[in-house]
């Protein structure tokens, strides 16, 4: 670390700890009546995490723990759906409110979350493209993130060495990634999230072709064996537990470039498939990539949801649009201090909306939240 970064580190800290000693950033000061949501999406064990190439993305069970800590202390944690009633109930009782949601119906969330939220005595929403629920195979943003990560760094994954006839093709690819305009601007990102971010700009279209175009020239990677999605049982399980299934679209389109037609079937066909499967109703909805236009919330709030989450940083007041309800993104590094240890200071600093930066400019890769 340069001095210059060690200095910031520093002050970093120093400002969060004078910061939570005053208790200018005390949740029950800053986030009283309002309703705060966090999101997650994976939770990996260390190992595990080392092997997933955007590994902003993951917590370890370890991490998800200290976070649950902090924030049992602070807050009634709830899913969603309870968190909404509590709140149209009454916004003055008790602890400030806060749902937990984990985005993308990841089978790590069952397998390494759910004990965890259950030793914390806490329930939870979990947002799932109904497309899984018939095909397992990775979401586009992660087979995009796979891909890249082995064309910028062949020694990356678990797969045989390129064989070398393809190496053109494979540059090819590399290149239609390259970082422009706005996204080179996107300091902090790896380069898998950079190009991540380019590919976003593309047409649905665009980027099935250079995923088929990837698929034949890279070779054959083992998928490991967490890397798969929760099935119905286990998803029924998590309802049984009194946990919230809620829709995350059906094929994690990005809204906004969906027709009209395709937008129904994203949005109220997915309710649909998710409802028939579990036999339970599905009442919240998760916004893809955080992305939504007028078009997309007007068809939540017809399909009968009851609210729905993006991936704007900040909490919530009663009186704001609840088809457009904002979340806190949970990333471990950013819940740190300098020595790398979880820091409860850091963490209510930056929920507190003194924190400079959390504009919701910057975003993360799969779901767009600041960094
Ligand atoms: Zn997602």
């Amino acid at each position: 670390m340069s001095t210059a970064a060690a200095f910031k580190a520093l002050a970093r800290d120093t400002c969060g700890q004078l910061l939570s000693l005053s208790g200018l950033t005390a949740p029950a000061a800053r986030l009283g009546q309002r309703l705060s949501i966090v999101t997650f999406h994976r939770v990996l064990t260390e190992p595990q995490r080392q092997r997933y190439p955007l590994p902003g993305l993951a917590v370890t069970p370890d991490e998800l723990d200290a976070h649950l800590k902090f924030l049992t202390r602070h807050f009634q944690c709830l899913s969603l759906n309870t968190a909404l009633d509590r709140w149209e109930q009454d916004r003055t009782a008790g602890l400030p409110l806060l749902a937990i949601t984990f985005d993308d119906g990841q089978l790590d969330n069952y397998q390494n979350a759910l004990p965890v939220l259950e030793w914390n005595g806490v329930t939870a929403s979990f947002y799932v493209p109904s497309l899984v629920l018939e095909n397992t195979a990775p979401l586009w943003h992660d087979a995009m993130a796979a891909a890249v990560a082995w064309l910028t760094d062949p020694s990356s994954g678990q797969s045989m060495p390129l064989d070398p006839s393809r190496r053109a093709e494979a540059g090819e690819l590399l290149a239609g990634l390259q970082p422009g305009g706005e996204h080179q601007r996107l300091a902090g990102h790896t380069a898998v999230e950079a190009a991540l971010e380019v590919t976003k700009q593309w047409s649905p279209s665009q980027r099935e072709a250079w995923l088929l175009r990837a698929e034949g020239v890279l070779p054959r990677t083992v998928r490991p064996g967490w890397d798969g999605f929760m099935n119905v049982q286990q998803m029924k399980d998590l309802v049984a537990r009194g946990h919230e299934i809620g829709s995350h679209s059906h094929s994690h389109a990005l809204l906004p470039q969906c027709t009209d037609d395709e937008l129904r079937a994203e949005i109220a066909g997915s309710k649909q498939r998710l409802e028939a499967a579990l036999g339970a109703p599905v009442t919240t909805f998760c916004y893809p990539n955080g992305s939504t236009d007028p078009r997309s919330m007007a068809q939540v709030r017809e399909a009968g949801y009851r609210a729905a989450v993006t991936t704007q940083w900040g909490s919530n007041a009663w009186a704001d649009d609840h088809y457009r309800l904002q979340r806190f993104n949970m990333n471990a590094k950013h819940a740190q201090d300098r020595q790398g240890r979880f820091s409860e200071a850091r963490l209510a600093w930056r929920m507190s909306g003194l924190h400079p930066g959390l504009t919701g400019a910057r975003r993360d890769p799969c779901s767009g939240t600041p960094a």
